[in-house]
């Protein structure tokens, strides 16, 4: 079967100029009740839902378009009255990342990597999120004194070879306040990585232009990591962007979230993950989603998470199957889920199971051996794993 991709269609009351206009979608963004009548028929608890969520609505007018053609989409944008029920976890903080905060905009979890969350801004409130304790808090960009804090403490801290743009959406700034952050992290000597965390191509991809992508190269190694979460999100729109990405070089990985309802099954998913890899945009993970507050209804068991996985694992390309992890609530990182395959281990031998049911076993060598370049690379390998958070210095030194 060869894919296609089809385009949103353009409700009558805007202009094409318009609607590729990624500034027009963020200005002309759904964020009321009577904004969403526009679009969708609300039953009478719909609209009671309106009034009584804790977390903030928002959708692009492109997503709320796809959705209306879409129905499964709506559960993602649409709030929902059980997100006032208190929940089994419901946790503020599901990934404890104000303990692992520096100081207010940075994460650093994990000793070779930061998160910089430079915006509470996003092009939608995703129901699921994980970040609302933050996300539209104050609807803003940062400010500049918290800026320049997060910027010393990388300086300050060489271990920091990756920074992770997220928030809130990096990619709702305008061009020229990207590039000033881009060319900043460039000047810190002991960046290796740039990271861009964006919902964007997948609810806004007319944000993606030849002239913002040739921004982005200027600061390479650039990564967009993607957040598509169903087949039905790569439209002919978001296909055009992931492919200029592509042909620009900025290499995409995407991160899914199973979503009760939505995208928890092996069809769906490696609808998805074929669709991103003919598009060149690798599929990484695949999240448990986080029990923050109010997404009781949304989240779904490791059970099924286990079963979409076991499916999906040699039958579908290596290339295209996500990895399943889930990020421990409290903040202690990302745990990766594998198919249970060993059956036995002796000291001469492990006994698999592969994907099919075939068993094999696996003869242990004799001896292990240790390469002869080893020195060549000890050093590196000694200060990226002797780096931990707390035995560096901090922004305030
Ligand atoms: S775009 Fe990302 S940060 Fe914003 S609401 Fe959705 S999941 Fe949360």
């Amino acid at each position: 079967m060869i894919l296609k991709f089809s385009p949103v269609k353009i409700p009558d009351s805007v202009s094409k100029e318009e609607w590729f206009n990624w500034k027009w979608q963020l200005r002309n963004s759904l964020k009321t009740k009577e904004d969403y009548k526009k679009y969708f028929l609300l039953s009478e608890t719909e609209e009671k839902s309106f009034i009584n969520t804790p977390f903030a609505i928002q959708s692009t007018p492109y997503y709320a378009q796809m959705a209306y053609s879409h129905n499964t989409l709506k559960k993602i944008i649409l709030p929902d009255m059980k997100e006032n029920r208190k929940g089994l976890q419901a946790l503020k903080d599901p990934l404890g990342e104000e303990n692992h905060s520096p100081s207010k905009h940075l994460i650093h979890r994990y000793p070779d990597r930061v998160v910089f969350l430079i915006t509470d801004l996003c092009p939608i409130y995703c129901r699921y999120c994980t970040r609302k304790r933050f996300t539209a808090k104050d609807k803003s960009i940062i400010h500049k004194k918290e800026y320049e804090k997060a910027l010393e403490y990388i300086r300050k801290n060489p271990g920091i070879r990756e920074v992770i743009l997220s928030g809130g959406d990096p990619l709702t700034l305008a061009d020229s306040l990207l590039e000033k952050i881009l060319q900043d992290l460039r000047a810190i000597k002991n960046i290796e990585i740039i990271r861009i965390g964006s919902r964007m191509p997948a609810v806004c991809p007319m944000r993606f232009s030849k002239d913002f992508t040739n921004i982005l190269k200027k600061y390479h190694p650039v990564f967009i990591m993607s957040h598509f979460n169903h087949p039905a999100e790569i439209t002919k729109e978001a296909a055009s962007a992931l492919t200029l990405l592509a042909d620009q070089g900025i290499p995409v990985y995407n991160q899914m979230v199973l979503i009760n309802s939505v995208n928890n099954h092996p069809a769906i998913v490696q609808a998805l993950s074929r669709r991103l890899l003919f598009l060149r945009a690798r599929p990484y993970y695949m999240f448990q989603c986080d029990p923050s507050l109010g997404t009781d209804h949304l989240r779904t068991s490791i059970k099924n998470s286990k079963w979409i996985q076991k499916n999906l694992w040699g039958v579908l390309s290596g290339l295209a199957v996500p990895r399943l992890a889930v990020d421990l609530p409290g903040g202690g990182g990302k745990v990766e889920i594998v198919p249970d395959s060993c059956m036995e281990i002796t000291p001469q031998f492990h006994k698999f199971k592969g994907w099919d049911g075939k068993v094999a076993a696996y003869m242990e060598p004799n001896k292990d051996g240790t390469p002869s370049d080893i020195n060549v690379y000890l050093q590196e390998w000694q200060a990226l794993s002797q780096q931990h958070y707390g035995k560096t210095n901090t922004a305030s030194d």
